[in-house]
């Protein structure tokens, strides 16, 4: 369900193909809740996105509209899918862009998992 104004789940979105096994990804997790796999054009030595099972096409449409249960299952993947992948001991980074200033592309709500190197400041000056 939409919310504050936000545009309604576009199904034909990549991740919703690649949920639903119509395009391949390179899995490197799932569960009931949630998704992995590499993300196609890496921006660090690792670089994963995690989606929700869930149709939410941003973070704000899944913080708002998400059951308990899907936040929670959601979270646990995300935390589950780094330290399966042996990134706590160095550190990793987790971003979620959100509409338009953050450059979101991909309509369905996505955490990214950047890790492998230094990763430097948060954004450019
Ligand atoms: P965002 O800008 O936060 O929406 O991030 C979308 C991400 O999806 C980008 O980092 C893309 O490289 C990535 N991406 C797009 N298509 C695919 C795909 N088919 N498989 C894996 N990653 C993809």
């Amino acid at each position: 369900m939409p919310v504050n104004g936000l545009p309604p789940y576009d199904d034909d979105n990549i991740f919703a193909k690649i949920l639903r096994g119509d395009i391949p990804c390179r899995k490197v997790f799932e569960d009931e809740w949630a998704l992995a796999f590499h993300d196609i054009a890496p921006q660090a030595p690792l670089h994963v996105l995690v989606v929700p099972r869930g149709r939410y096409c941003s973070f704000a449409d899944f913080s708002a509209a998400a059951s308990p249960e899907e936040i929670a299952g959601f979270t646990r993947a995300l935390g589950q899918v780094a330290r399966d992948l042996g990134l706590e001991a160095d550190g990793y980074r987790i971003i979620a862009n959100m509409g338009e200033h953050s450059g979101q592309e991909v309509p369905h709500y996505h955490a990214h998992i950047l890790a492998g190197r230094p990763l430097g400041k948060m954004l450019p000056a």
